[in-house]
């Protein structure tokens, strides 16, 4: 099963092009105005109270709308789906997996509107915007493949002569899929697409801060193909995902978020009565990168500034510490607070912006105190400065690097542009990966180095979901780098992995005396 992939990637773009830059921006502002949002149950759209969006990069600049899901929306949600989900488990694989590559397609030829609305809504750059659309069709390509072959019939099991044992899989039932705003596309529709493919109804509640990116995904979805009686919409806050989770017409959950919101829902999961439902859980990280003295300077510096930075530090992989062997220190954090300093910081409507906005004035002023609070325990080496894009108002948080004394200083997530950085030498590195696995998480790490002894090191001590070396520690490729960590950075399956789906649905065994 090692051949190359079944399915088609979604095409990159070539940013280098100045000419296909400017078309596509051209593209991009004419599939622009407002966008609505409201809970979508069976197809029907609920006409509630709106409130008003606006985008992060500029917050007088409004978005669209959103209507928030009531309790009414979360019952009929609750009843339709699970009450149906055995229909969609009955479709034949073959068409489950068309309509999710025909919702693939869509994607793709909607892409204008998809990156606008991910640029005003959440704040993206295009190029980020443009992984993320990718990432999103390539997840409906993989898992339509990967449901053919996990969910296409039983396969036959060994056993004594006169008896057939065979095995299968198929959907649960109603799954509720609760997603950030980090990747209001890929990450919201590869919950929704995964546990589709597997035969499953699903109930999706989108991020409070990105309902928009929601609910245009949505309609390309229904109008796919997929019965609008097996995918429902509801837009909401917290209070959402606990009605939905408490309910014991559910047969599992799909979560992506906060450590805290993950054992909560596991509590509720647990506490319902009726029977357990499992949770697919993706949460955070304290995500390091090891630079020693052999590794090439200029290709580290490019790999941490994607890795810190990108996306404005706004991935659950993004790197959160970096340790730099103490003989490699100078030249290398001289080379980096040059690069930072250079980072374009401004508006994403703006081709030379490096990086965006913050999501919200919360997330701002939270890094705002913890910038404020490493610098205090250390020294500040290197911040990037505002463009003259950025819209006053706007939720930016400049890059920075801190240098601070210890690894202990960094012991939570701390999501969004700040890289504190600590020196080490080389007999310490073993105890220090061990205190860090010690903290239990266990998304991504990342490593910079020429010795292979040390690599192989690395990956015995770290106890991560994800190693990359020498590259860049984020943009994890569909089926190439499945994804997803360990402990308290998750439950598994990978998603993008050969695992994932089976996670979404039951195993079934029959054996027959023949
Ligand atoms: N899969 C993304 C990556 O590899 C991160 C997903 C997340 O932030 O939740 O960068």
């Amino acid at each position: 099963e090692l051949s190359g992939p079944a399915w088609k990637r979604a095409e990159g773009f070539d940013w280098g092009e100045p000419a296909a830059r400017r078309r596509l921006l051209g593209e991009v502002e004419a599939a622009g105005g407002l966008a609505q949002a409201h809970p979508l149950v069976a197809g029907r759209a609920a006409s509630l109270k709106e409130e008003a969006v606006f985008a992060p990069a500029d917050p007088t600049r409004r978005v669209g709308t959103v209507s928030w899901a009531g309790e009414k929306q979360v019952e009929e949600a609750l009843r339709i789906g699970s009450e149906r989900a055995r229909e969609w488990e009955r479709v034949p694989v073959e068409e489950r997996a068309k309509a999710l590559e025909t919702l693939g397609d869509r994607l793709w030829h909607h892409r204008a509107r998809l990156l606008f609305l991910l640029r005003e809504e959440a704040g993206k750059t295009l190029p980020d915007g443009w992984t993320e659309l990718q990432e999103a069709i390539d997840f409906c390509r993989y898992y339509a493949v990967e449901a053919r072959r996990l969910f296409g019939g039983l396969r036959p099991l060994p056993g004594p002569s006169g008896e057939r044992n065979q095995i299968g899989w198929r959907g649960r039932g109603l799954f509720a899929c609760i997603s950030p705003w980090n990747f209001p596309l890929s990450i919201f529709l590869g919950q929704i697409v995964a546990a589709l493919a597997a035969g499953n109804a699903v109930v999706a509640k989108p991020a409070e801060q990105t309902p928009l990116v929601a609910a245009e995904v949505l309609r390309l979805a229904l109008g796919a193909g997929i019965p609008p009686e097996v995918l429902h919409l509801l837009p909401g806050a917290g209070a959402v995902g606990e009605a939905l989770v408490r309910d014991p017409r559910l047969s599992g959950v799909a979560f992506t978020g906060s450590g805290a919101v993950a054992s909560r829902i596991a509590q509720l999961l647990a506490s319902r009565g009726g029977a357990l439902a499992p949770l697919i859980a993706e949460t955070g990280g304290v995500n390091v990168m090891v630079v020693d003295a052999t590794a090439a300077a200029e290709q580290a510096v490019d790999d941490i500034l994607v890795s810190a930075f990108r996306s404005s530090g706004q991935r659950c992989s993004s790197l959160r510490l970096l340790l730099v062997q103490e003989e490699a220190a100078p030249r290398l954090l001289d080379l980096l607070a040059g690069a930072i300093e250079e980072l374009v910081v401004g508006d994403p409507r703006d081709l030379s912006t490096d990086v965006g906005p913050v999501i919200e004035r919360g997330a701002q002023l939270e890094l705002e105190k913890e910038a404020w609070r490493l610098a205090r325990a250390g020294k500040l080496l290197a911040k990037a400065s505002l463009a003259s894009t950025a819209s006053p108002g706007g939720y930016y948080f400049c890059p920075q690097l801190v240098e601070i004394p210890s690894p202990a200083l960094v012991d939570r997530e701390i999501f969004g542009p700040i890289l504190p950085v600590v020196r080490f030498r080389i007999e310490e590195l073993e105890a220090i990966l061990d205190s860090i696995a010690r903290r239990g998480f266990g998304l991504t790490m990342g490593l910079e180095t020429r010795l292979s002894e040390r690599i192989r090191m690395v990956r015995e001590r770290a106890r991560v979901g994800n190693l990359y070396v020498n590259r860049p520690m984020i943009g994890a490729a569909v089926e190439f780098q499945p994804f997803g960590g360990e402990g308290l950075s998750g439950t598994g399956p990978k998603s993008g992995g050969p695992r994932y789906l089976e996670a979404f649905g039951v195993e079934r065994v029959s054996s027959e005396n023949v």
